[in-house]
């Protein structure tokens, strides 16, 4: 006997939840790909990304996840041994830069404190040595979904023009568009990426790029296009070629439909829910470390994502018994720890389409196994997260 039958609560860092209204929206026939209402659909969406970047730039919507987001981002503004400095901040902007490794650009590395954020004075002192300008373009993650990190964007941006650099700045903001402010143009972001299947709760399959104007220059003399991912290719005036093929169509009528849902809502208030749904977490957590080994991977506050939530549990649990027990006996699934973080480490996600009653129904059957599998445990952080919340909207 278990506690599971009902709807499952998909609570892992993407993909995320998707609304019913997105999964009803792709139960249509196939349409014709040359002409007709596709056509106002491709130029809708290459509208309302500009809209959700925060950019007058122009929009890529690519058959791809994330990495193929990435991928498209490097081979359209760079070449062949091309440096690019890599901001570290856990997991993923050191794959873009390996990603860049492979493609034949030179990346180093730019080390990061454990668990803190990118220092924007360190990015600011390796830019200033570098006199000859070597260094092409700057990567770097708005947030980090493995460590739980929020990077400062503009304080980073800041830091590239104190040193007077020309770099391309490229931000992924897969785990933060939709989740928190995001600003390609006000921020001076070159070239930015996102998908379909995080903040933006859609079905996976889609990888979204936006490039500003020094990114279009670059494009030009760019060594590494090809022809899938080439932003001029895409540019025709055929339907067709702005997919390099048949384009998604399904996956495209999903975000429009979630892009109603956003616009709906505002995106102003999507980041404000994201952040008190945070806090509530941040809430359960000092409860449960008050009388247990478990506490949240970023101790800064203001340096903690406002999607995901990764919690360091102890030596007393092994994380894959405690997530096999919230999804086999309550139908919840939480994120695993990933990269170092894999043994000793759980990721409460709290991104895309997920509310007060989900999170609290998360945070409560985490709770409930903490209690049923004997973890030591501070009592009360799901109420701590209940305090938070009703304090936080009354
Ligand atoms: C999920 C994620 C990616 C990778 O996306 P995929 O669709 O899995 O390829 C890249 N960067 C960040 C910050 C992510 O959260």
């Amino acid at each position: 006997m278990t506690l599971r039958q009902g709807r499952e609560f998909l609570s892992i860092p993407g993909p995320t939840n998707i609304p019913d209204e997105v999964l009803n929206a792709m139960h249509r026939p196939a349409i014709e790909i040359y002409s007709g209402d596709l056509l106002g659909v491709t130029e809708r969406l290459l509208n309302d990304l500009r809209t959700v970047f925060r950019t007058t730039g122009r929009t890529y919507i690519y058959a791809a996840n994330g990495h193929g987001a990435w991928e498209a981002a490097i081979s359209n503004v760079l070449s062949k041994h091309d440096k690019v400095l890599v901001l570290e901040s856990g997991r993923f902007a050191v794959g873009w830069g390996e990603m860049a490794g492979v493609q034949g650009c030179e990346f180093e590395i730019l080390k990061s404190t454990p668990r803190r954020a990118v220092d924007p004075a360190a990015v600011e002192a390796r830019l200033r040595e570098d006199i000859a300008g070597e260094i092409k373009a700057i990567m770097v993650v708005q947030i980090d979904t493995a460590s739980g990190i929020v990077n400062d964007i503009p304080a980073i941006r800041n830091a590239i023009d104190a040193a007077g650099h020309p770099a391309l700045f490229m931000v992924d903001g897969m785990a933060s568009i939709g989740c928190m402010q995001f600003e390609m143009d006000a921020w001076g972001i070159d070239v930015a990426i996102v998908g379909s299947q995080k903040g933006l709760m859609s079905p996976p399959g889609l990888g979204l790029v936006a490039a500003g104007p020094k990114a279009v220059e670059a494009h030009k003399t760019a060594g590494l296009r090809t022809h899938y991912w080439d932003w001029t290719a895409r540019e025709g005036s055929v339907h067709y070629e702005k997919y390099c093929g048949t384009p998604p169509e399904h996956l495209l009528f999903a975000l429009c439909k979630s892009m109603d849902m956003l616009f709906e809502e505002g995106l102003e208030n999507a980041w404000e829910r994201h952040r008190l749904l945070a806090g509530a977490v941040h809430a359960a957590v000092a409860v449960w470390g008050r009388e247990g080994a478990m506490e949240l991977n970023i101790q800064e506050p203001s340096e903690r994502a406002a999607s995901v939530s990764p919690v360091l549990l102890g030596d007393g649990i092994d994380p894959a018994e405690l997530l096999k027990w919230c999804s086999e006996q309550c139908g919840v699934v939480v994120g695993s720890g990933i990269g170092d973080m894999g043994h000793n480490a759980i990721r409460i996600a709290h991104m895309g389409y997920a509310n007060a009653p989900m999170l609290l129904g998360t945070l409560s059957v985490l709770e409930m196994g903490f209690q049923a599998l004997g973890v030591p445990h501070g009592k009360g952080g799901a109420q701590a997260a209940i305090d938070y919340l009703a304090d936080a909207i009354k």
